[in-house]
């Protein structure tokens, strides 16, 4: 069965929630799709008011982090059920600035996708090598220790409902997109990670996006190849072109 494209918008630290419920309202008309499915991936903040923003609508809200404990002494953090009674589907785990400027590592990685899948939520795990990584030729290995690591005992069923966003850290924010070819063959590469690490079913299953200054310009060939399954937006999903974006055929 072929995959259904999910488009998902990652705000990152932008938008007060009173900008956010404008840019739902602007957004509205733009992002309707009936083959895309689409996601605003929003600032904790903003979770209440665009849940409320986007009802009745084709949009589906996530968070752009969570903490894997249950409750109790943890200021500052914010638990999957939280997210799950205020109305959130998604949540983004490992984005390479979570990574980086949080210090998040794998072994934390792991335990928010389980929780989150546990929990019932979809995570949207992210993976990507630095510029000099990739100039060392280890990409593929550096995705590979990232996915095996970070699905660490995941089950078949659960990884097919989740998302893999393959995001090159050079390309973020950068308007430095991967080339078509780039982006396809790693995304192409965790599909074959997957399938040696679960099968062959699992891996055509698994949703994977590219993310990396995508725009309405590149999006329609990124997302025509083979192993890409849609987008994970930064700075693109803030403005009307995000709407393109989601309708780029
Ligand atoms: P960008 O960000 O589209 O602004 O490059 C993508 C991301 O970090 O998810």
């Amino acid at each position: 069965m072929a995959r259904r494209k999910i488009v998902a918008g990652n705000w990152k630290m932008n938008m007060t929630p009173s900008q956010a419920v404008e840019l739902c309202n602007t957004l509205k008309d733009l992002v309707k799709s009936d083959d895309v499915d689409v996601v605003y991936c929003v600032p904790a903040i903003d979770i209440v008011p665009v849940v409320e923003a986007v009802k009745g609508t084709n949009v589906e809200v996530g968070a752009e982090n969570m903490y894997f404990e249950e409750k109790g002494a943890y200021t500052g953090e914010i638990s999957a059920d939280m997210l799950l009674d205020a109305g959130v589907k998604y949540v983004i785990i490992g984005h390479s600035e979570r990574r980086d400027y949080f210090k998040e590592c794998d072994c934390l990685l792991n335990k928010k996708v389980k929780k989150a899948l546990e929990k019932g939520l979809i995570p949207i795990l992210c993976c990507g090598e630095t510029l000099e990584q990739r100039e060392m030729g280890v990409t593929m290995d550096w995705i590979r220790l990232q996915i095996k690591s970070d699905l660490a005992d995941v089950t078949a069923d659960q990884v097919k409902g989740m998302v893999i966003a393959y995001e090159p850290i050079w390309a973020i924010g950068t308007g430095k997109t991967a080339t078509t070819e780039q982006a396809e063959e790693v995304c192409k590469g965790i599909r074959e990670c997957i399938a040696e690490m679960y099968d062959t079913d699992t891996a055509e299953a698994v949703r994977i996006q590219y993310g990396g200054s995508v725009n309405a310009g590149n999006a329609a060939e990124l997302f025509a190849q083979p192993d890409i399954d849609g987008g994970l937006v930064g700075g693109a999903s803030l403005k009307a072109d995000f709407g393109k974006i989601v309708n780029y055929k």
